[in-house]
Formats: structure tokens, sequence, C-alpha cells
């Protein structure tokens, strides 16, 4: 039986359910460097002015037309306030990586993943648009089509959000409804005094990380529960 298993550890934040294939696809052939642009048919030997099709002011390279060209920036740049993170990088397949590593609830996570691919779509579709339509998709149509597939992916109802308020604002800019988490078991404790003429101590104990800043403290308190004295001590 032969066991077949996939060659590329980016493959998991391609192929993901709530991205359509034809969307993925494109993805998955851009991160391979296997798109017909301009710039890898002329390394090819095809003889071509090499020339971006959508602004037409540098040469035709996936990271130019993905990253640099201008729809493609304000693009990012669209996605980037309304999420509140900012990637730099100089080739496409670092942004991605970088991209694919940014820290989002479950339920975020799935719109900005979204996004990052239908980005991409969208400036492919521009390209397309202007070389076999002879037609230009302007930046507010492009960027329509982004919010729009963010808005079929939530509806999937993949994950919950973080019950914060960053979480909160990025939901409610696209007016989508957020999934809360549901919230800790509460426990209730009850306290009892302790008997007349004895003293109880209740101790407690945090750390930030393990290891990591980490502390104790403690209170005495007497059957009337009055505070008798306390400590508090960093444990490094
Ligand atoms: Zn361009």
């Amino acid at each position: 039986m032969i066991r077949c298993s996939p060659q590329v550890p980016w493959w998991r934040d391609v192929l993901c359910r709530f991205i359509p294939p034809s969307r993925s696809a494109l993805t998955w052939h851009l991160l391979l460097n296997r798109l017909p642009i301009e710039d890898r048919l002329c390394r090819a030997g095809f003889h071509l002015a090499s020339r971006c099709s959508v602004c037409g002011a540098s040469s035709e390279s996936s990271d130019h037309l993905f990253l640099r060209c201008p729809l493609a920036a304000a693009l990012w740049e669209a996605v980037f306030s309304t999420f509140q993170r900012h990637i730099s990088a100089d080739s496409w397949s670092s942004f991605f990586s970088q991209a694919m590593s940014v820290s989002f609830s479950d339920q975020v996570r799935v719109l900005w993943i979204t996004a990052i691919h239908v980005v991409v779509w969208s400036v492919w579709f521009a390209c397309n648009q202007w070389i076999f339509e002879n037609k230009v998709v302007d930046f507010i149509s492009a960027l329509s089509l982004v919010w729009r597939a963010m808005s079929d992916a939530n509806r999937l109802e993949i994950g919950c959000m973080r019950n914060c308020v960053d979480d909160l604002l990025i939901l409610r800019w696209f007016d989508l409804r957020g999934r809360p988490a549901r919230a800790s078991v509460i426990k209730s404790v009850i306290w009892s005094p302790p008997a007349p003429g004895w003293i109880k101590i209740n101790t407690d104990g945090a750390a930030l990380s393990s290891p990591g800043a980490g502390g104790c403290r403690g209170v005495f308190l007497n059957c009337r529960a009055f505070v008798k004295g306390c400590f508090d001590v960093p444990l490094g």
C-alpha cells in the first residue's frame, strides 16, 4: 500500500474546508511559484516584455503582483487595519508564513485566513479581467469580494470567539454574529470562620507560566473574620 503524505508544511493553511477549492488551488500554485506570471514565463524562455497587468508600472512578478502592486497593497492595508495586525515581508512565501502564524481565536482565524486567500484571488481576478476582458477591477469591487467571502465563511460556524473586546470589534466591523466561548465552570466556595480562640489561615499561589514568575500569599483570620495578619511572597 502506498501512503501519500503532504510534502509542503503549509498544506493545512491552504486546504481549509471553509476555502472553496478554486481559491485554495490558486494559493497552492502561487506558493509553489507555478502561476503563469510574466516574470516566470520570461525566465522559462518566453519573449515577453514583463509588465504588471494591473498597474503597468513594474515588471510582473508574484511578489509585486500579490504584495506591492497598488491594488494588492491597498487590499492588504484594508485587511490589516480591520484585524489590527500588520505583516511586512519582501517575498510572498515569507508573507504567507507570517500571516499563518498570527494568533487569533478560532472564529476570527477563519475570517483572517479567508481574507488572505480571497485577496490573492481578487488580485488574480483583476489581473485576468484586464488581460482577457480588457476590464478594470477597482479597489472597492475587489474589497467587496473579500468582505463577502468572509461573511460566507462565518456562516459555516467554525470555532468560537475569545470573549474579549478585540474579537468583538472585528466581528462588529463586519456585522457578523460572534460565537462566544463557553464561560468556565463557576464553583461556589463557602468560607466559614474558625471556632472561637482559633486562627484560620487561607493561602493561595499563582504563576505566570511554567516556568515563570510566581508568588503566594496568605491571610490570617479569627472567628469573627477579622484579618489578624497576612503575607505576600514572590517565588521568583
Ligand atoms: Zn502592479
